[in-house]
C-alpha cells in the first residue's frame, strides 16, 4: 500500500515524501535470510553495487550468529579491499544552542529550562578555531540549535568567519555544517559561503514514532524535515550527509530508511549522500525517553557492517558518542570519518582541559570519547591506519570523491594515500608529540613502501613530503 500523509496527518509538500513506511514493513516481514541468499548479496556488495531495499532486509534479518559473522567479515573485506586504511578526523564546533524546537530527547529542546543557553561571539568563535587550530584540526562541522538568531545568514558569516582565521600553520580547510533545514534562496546563501557538507538527519525515518519525539516548533513537519536535502540539491548543494538517531526507534526500520533516502537522491539527483551518520542516543540534560529502542553494541556493530555492504560507496561517520572500545571495534566494519578530542560544551575548545567531567546543562548529550586527537592519532596509527585530514577532492573540483574512490581504479592510490600521508605529515611536523613523531614518520615510510610495491611511483610524493619537512603547507594532490 501506498504510504499516504494524510493519515499520519503530515502537511502537503510540493516535494515527494519518498518514504513509505508499509513498504519497509513489508521487505521486514517477508525477507527471509537464508544461507545462500545472504551470501550472494555480501558478494553483490563486494563487486561494488548497491543494495536495493529487499537485500538489505535480508542482511537486516539474518539472525543467525554464524550468518552475521559473515556479513561482518564481507563489511571489513570492502573496506579493507576498496577504501585502504584511512581515516579522516573533524572536530564538531557548537556555535549557538538556542532552540525553537522540542525534541525530547536533546538538551537544547526549547522546554528545558536547565539549558544554559549561549550563542559565540565573534570574538568567540576566533577563540575556539584558534584552539582547535593549535590542536590540528584541519576540518570542522558547525552545529546550530534551530532559532530565528541562526538565519542562513548567520551561518553563512560564521562559516566565512571560520575560514578566515589562521593561527600558525593552523588553518580550516573544510568547514560542514549541521542545522536546521532551510528553503531553496537560504540554501544558496549557505552554499555561497563555500560549505562543505550539509548534514541533517531525519532522526527516525518512522511518520508516527517522528511525530511522537518532536513536541513542538518547526521541527515538528515529518516532511519538511524529509525533504530538505531535496531542497538543499536545488540549491546546487550536491554535498549532503543524512542520519538516523537510533534509539527512537526500531534500528532496522531506520537502516531501510536511510537506504531509500540514499536511492532517491541518487535516482533523483544522480548523487548519492556524501556521508551517513548514525548517532545513538545519549544522556543528556532532563532526558527521560524510554529505553524500549536503544540499540545494543552487538546490533550496533552488526547494523554498521550492514550499511557498508548496502551503500559500498558512501562516507559513514562515527562519533565520540561512542566509547572508545566501540569505536576501535566498528572502524574495521567501514567507517571513514570520525572526530577527535572533541568537546560539546559551547566556548569548551579555549578554555578546558580535555578530561574535565562534562556540564551536561551546557551540552547537547553526553560523550564517551574523551581522547585528545593526540591520543587517538596516537591510537589509530597502532591499530594500523593512517589518520588523515585531507580536504583535496572538494578544493580540487573532484566531487563525488567516494564514488570516485570506489569506481576508479587507482583513485586511492593516486590521491587519497598520498593526501593521507602528506597531512599526517603536517600534522606530525606542527603538533605531535616526540614519541608521536617518531611512530608517525615510521608508519609514513612503511606506507611509502607499501605503495611501491603495488607499482605507485612515490618520487613527487616523496619530494612533497621532504617540502612538508622544509616548512611547506598544503602541497595536496
Ligand atoms: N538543531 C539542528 C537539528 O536538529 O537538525 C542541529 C542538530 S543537533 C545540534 C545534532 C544532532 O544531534 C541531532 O540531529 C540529533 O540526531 C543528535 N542528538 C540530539 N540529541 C542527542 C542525544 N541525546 N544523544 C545523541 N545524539 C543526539
Ligand atoms: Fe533543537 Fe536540534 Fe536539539 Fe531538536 S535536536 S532540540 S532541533 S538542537
Amino acid at each position: 500500500m501506498k504510504f499516504n500523509p494524510e493519515k499520519c496527518s503530515l502537511p502537503d509538500r510540493p516535494m515527494e515524501v519518498f518514504i513509505d513506511p508499509d513498504e519497509i514493513r513489508e521487505h521486514l516481514r517477508t525477507a527471509k535470510a537464508d544461507k545462500h541468499a545472504v551470501r550472494d548479496i555480501i558478494q553483490k556488495s563486494l563487486n561494488k553495487e548497491r543494495l536495493n531495499l529487499r537485500e538489505t532486509a535480508i542482511l537486516l534479518n539474518a539472525d543467525d550468529p554464524d550468518l552475521i559473522a559473515e556479513i561482518k567479515e564481507g563489511a571489513r573485506e570492502l573496506k579493507k579491499r576498496i577504501y585502504g586504511n584511512r581515516i579522516v578526523l573533524f572536530a564538531p564546533l557548537y556555535i549557538g544552542n538556542r532552540c525553537i524546537n522540542n525534541c525530547l530527547y536533546c538538551g537544547f529542546r526549547v522546554s528545558n529550562k536547565e539549558s544554559k543557553r549561549h550563542t559565540l561571539s565573534d570574538e568567540e568563535i576566533i577563540k575556539q578555531v584558534e584552539a582547535l587550530e593549535d590542536n590540528g584540526q584541519k576540518r570542522l562541522i558547525l552545529v546550530y540549535g534551530e532559532h530565528p538568531d541562526y538565519s542562513a545568514e548567520y551561518i553563512a558569516h560564521t562559516v566565512r568567519l571560520v575560514y578566515s582565521i589562521r593561527k600558525g600553520n593552523g588553518e580550516i580547510r573544510r568547514v560542514n555544517i549541521n542545522a536546521a533545514p532551510l528553503e531553496i534562496d537560504d540554501f544558496r546563501t549557505v552554499k555561497k559561503a563555500g560549505i562543505g557538507t550539509y548534514q541533517i538527519f531525519q532522526e527516525t525515518y518512522n511518520p508516527e514514532a517522528y511525530s511522537w519525539y518532536h513536541k513542538g516548533g518547526k521541527k515538528m513537519d515529518y516532511s519538511w524535515r524529509l525533504t530538505s536535502l531535496d531542497r538543499a540539491q536545488e540549491a546546487g548543494i550536491d554535498d549532503v550527509g543524512i542520519g538516523a538517531l537510533l534509539g527512537l526507534y526500531d534500528w532496522r526500520f531506520e537502516v531501510m530508511g536511510l537506504v531509500r533516502h540514499t536511492n532517491h537522491l541518487e535516482a533523483v539527483y544522480n548523487v548519492g549522500p556524501h556521508t551517513i551518520s548514525f548517532p545513538r542516543i545519549k544522556r543528556a540534560s532532563g532526558l527521560t525517553i524510554t529505553d524500549k529502542y536503544f540499540v545494543t553494541d552487538e546490533d550496533f556493530i552488526r547494523l554498521v557492517a550492514i550499511l557498508r555492504l548496502a551503500v559500498p560507496y558512501t562516507g559513514m561517520i562515527l562519533t565520540a558518542r561512542e566509547s572508545p572500545r566501540v569505536r576501535d571495534e566498528v572502524i574495521k566494519y567501514g567507517i571513514s570519518q570520525i572526530d577527535g578530542g572533541t568537546k560539546l560544551e559551547i566556548g569548551a575548545y579555549a578554555k578546558k582541559s580535555l578530561n574535565e567531567k562534562q556540564d551536561l546543562n551546557a551540552e547537547q548529550f553526553e560523550i564517551e570519547d574523551s581522547r585528545s586527537l593526540e591520543e587517538i592519532i596516537d591510537e589509530l596509527t597502532d591499530m594500523g591506519f593512517i589518520p588523515s585530514f585531507c580536504t583535496s577532492c572538494y578544493r580540487k573540483g573532484r566531487t563525488g570523491e567516494h564514488f570516485m574512490e570506489f569506481s576508479v581504479p587507482g583513485f586511492i592510490k593516486r590521491f587519497c594515500t598520498p593526501n593521507a600521508l602528506l597531512t599526517y605529515a603536517e600534522y606530525l611536523c606542527d603538533y605531535a608529540s616526540p614519541q608521536l613523531q617518531e611512530k608517525g614518520w615510521k608508519k609514513i615510510d612503511e606506507e611509502l613502501k607499501a605503495l611501491e610495491q603495488d607499482g605507485y611511483n612515490t618520487q613527487n610524493l616523496i619530494s612533497r613530503l621532504e617540502r612538508v619537512k622544509l616548512g611547506e603547507r598544503d602541497l595536496h594532490l
